[in-house]
């Protein structure tokens, strides 16, 4: 396994894919900082993980939105572990789903699933290239590929979150930063099923697709596709078999 002894950060970790892909992380042997903007469901998740695997998490509370914030996560990683090794930009929301969208939503949008993840490679690249080591795992979604899944804010976002991941790849691959981007779709998390009252109106586009897709996933089985496809170094990530069919329908050739 290529994250045992790993120093990694997580962000959205408090979550269900983050949460999954944290637990994961560690039983193979890293040291996770789990972050998410919910410090409470953070913390729930780093102490799960440092009872089955004593000394392996630390939380973080806190908004990626901010440079400052991400600053303050890769010096924690490096108080209490070491140099991170691995960044795993997981943290996202749903947004606004129609073209009314207003600046506010927009600039959100794209603080949370866009920027915070190029903030992220413009604090951690350049030592990795120094170092000629470092991974950058960037969650974007199914419709970061499929313009058909998601509302107005999240499959554009999404779709630059897969451009920019695809840049990084091409453009610091050979200085041994590796990059894998995951684009999941119908993950059984708050985000898809979010709690009764805290519907955000875009859940019911997202559940539609998935309905058409197929089946809904686990977090810990994309958490198992993540690890597998780090091992592989795999580009693409898409746990979802049925959204692999539609993606290669779209014409698309990859690995
Ligand atoms: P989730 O809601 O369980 O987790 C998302 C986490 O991100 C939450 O814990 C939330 O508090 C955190 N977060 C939100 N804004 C933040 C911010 N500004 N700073 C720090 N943390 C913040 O949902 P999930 O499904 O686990 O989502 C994880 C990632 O997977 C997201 O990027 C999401 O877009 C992506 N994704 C999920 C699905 C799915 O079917 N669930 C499909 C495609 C993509």
């Amino acid at each position: 396994m290529k994250v045992a002894g790993k120093v990694a950060v997580v962000t959205g970790g408090g979550g269900g894919i983050g949460g999954a892909i944290a637990q994961a992380l560690a039983a193979e042997g890293a040291r996770v900082v789990v972050a998410d903007l919910d410090a409470a469901t953070a913390q729930a998740v780093a102490d799960k993980i440092n009872a089955d695997h004593p000394g392996s998490a630390v939380a973080a509370g806190g908004d990626v939105s901010g440079t400052e914030v991400i600053r303050g996560l890769i010096e924690l990683a490096e108080k209490g572990f070491g140099p991170v090794d691995m960044y795993f930009a997981n943290a996202g929301i749903t947004g606004a789903p129609g073209l009314d969208a207003d600046d506010a939503a927009w600039d959100l949008s794209l603080d949370v699933n866009l920027r915070s993840h190029i903030r992220a490679a413009q604090l951690l690249v350049p030592g990795w290239v120094e170092r000629g080591d470092g991974y950058f795992v960037s969650t974007a979604s199914a419709a970061g590929l499929l313009t058909q899944i998601g509302g107005a804010t999240y499959a554009v976002t999404k779709h630059a979150a897969v451009g920019f991941a695809e840049w990084l790849s091409v453009t610091y691959g050979d200085q041994g930063v590796k990059v894998s981007c995951l684009c999941p779709q119908g993950v059984n998390t708050k985000l898809l099923f979010p709690d009764e009252g805290a519907d955000d109106g875009l859940s019911a586009t997202a559940m539609k697709a998935v309905t058409e897709a197929g089946d809904v996933l686990e977090p810990a089985q994309v958490a198992a596709d993540v690890l597998a496809a780090i091992d592989d170094e795999r580009f693409l990530i898409l746990p979802h078999p049925k959204v692999l069919d539609m993606y290669r329908h779209k014409g698309a050739d990859y690995d």
